[in-house]
């Protein structure tokens, strides 16, 4: 049988009309919230990442502010800037949108960030937290992953969870939280060995790997849940990571790309923003 398909669109809509509701209740409150996005230089999927993320803040009513540094800006300056948003008491939460250009140094950017502002839960303070079940910001990605299960009522605890991937915006904070909800979680990644052996006992297989159709159907278990994160472009169009149209036809539940996760994470970096506005109170 064909397995039922996550719509991403019709949750994240849903979500985002929650968030904007929020967002008023908090500026009757006299709360603005503000996203503040560092956009260096002119990588053309990072000014499409950005424009959409402004375009989500101001659907929602969520004031934000894009700073733009030139392609050749010093690390000196993009530290300033950061500094400058830590610093100013009307922003809640700053992003720094990645990949930097090669010459700048990511990390020390991104431990720079107030972690009480660190909307897109990438400083080793919130990753930390996570690791450890305080409160604290989790990585945008994962946390719609979750949203989605938890849209499809897909029960996690007991079940054995799959994440192929263990890149620090992904795969690791994705197995914490599976984990946090009492799954059975297997990382699985590049060096590990009979792939295929451990993804036909999942229950749960989000696979994160950044290669088109990397998950075939002989790597599924029949009525699974795949959530598939990737996003791949061949031949001009967006695919996942997983082979959707052999997997849909033995899967229980799966995500499409286009259309699946990618739609919920803006959400929840606005519900992030929203969170930091919140604990902050100004
Ligand atoms: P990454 O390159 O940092 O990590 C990829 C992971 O895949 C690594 O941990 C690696 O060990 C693993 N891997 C590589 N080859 C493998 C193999 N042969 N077998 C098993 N594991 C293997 O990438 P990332 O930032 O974690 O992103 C993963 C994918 O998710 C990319 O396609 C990216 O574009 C996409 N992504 C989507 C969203 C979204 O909003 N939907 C957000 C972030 C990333």
């Amino acid at each position: 049988m064909a397995a039922v398909i996550i719509d991403g669109r019709a949750v994240a809509k849903a979500y985002k009309e929650g968030i904007a509701a929020r967002t008023q209740e908090m500026i009757a409150r006299g709360i603005v919230p503000h996203l503040a996005v560092v956009l260096v230089g002119e990588n053309p999927a990072s000014q499409v990442y950005v424009r959409n993320k402004e375009n989500a803040c101001i659907k929602a009513g969520i004031r934000s502010t894009v700073i733009r540094l030139a392609q050749d800006c010093t690390q000196e300056t993009l530290e300033e800037t950061v500094s400058a948003l830590n610093k100013d008491a009307s922003v809640h939460g700053i992003l720094v949108q990645l990949p930097l250009p090669k010459h700048l140094d990511e990390a020390r950017v991104l431990r720079l960030i107030d972690p009480d502002k660190d909307v897109d839960g990438f400083h080793a303070m919130n990753s930390g937290r996570l690791m450890n079940g305080q409160p604290g910001f989790v990585p945008c990605t994962p946390l719609g992953v979750m949203e989605l299960l938890k849209a499809y009522d897909i029960s996690i605890a007991g079940k054995h969870a799959v994440v192929i991937g263990r890149s620090n915006i992904v795969g690791k904070p994705m197995a914490m939280l599976l984990l946090a909800a009492n799954a059975t979680v297997t990382i699985c990644h590049s060096r590990t060995q009979n792939l295929a052996e451990l993804t036909r006992q999942a229950d749960i297989l989000v696979a994160a790997v950044g290669r088109a159709g990397f998950v075939t159907a002989d790597m599924v278990k029949p009525g699974a849940t795949v959530i598939d994160v990737g996003i791949n472009r061949v031949d001009g169009q967006i695919v996942g990571d997983v082979d959707y149209a052999a997997v849909s036809e033995k899967a229980g539940y799966i995500t499409p790309v286009p259309g699946g996760v990618g739609q919920m994470t803006i959400a929840l970096l606005l519900a992030n923003t929203l969170d930091a506005a919140e604990r902050c109170g100004c």
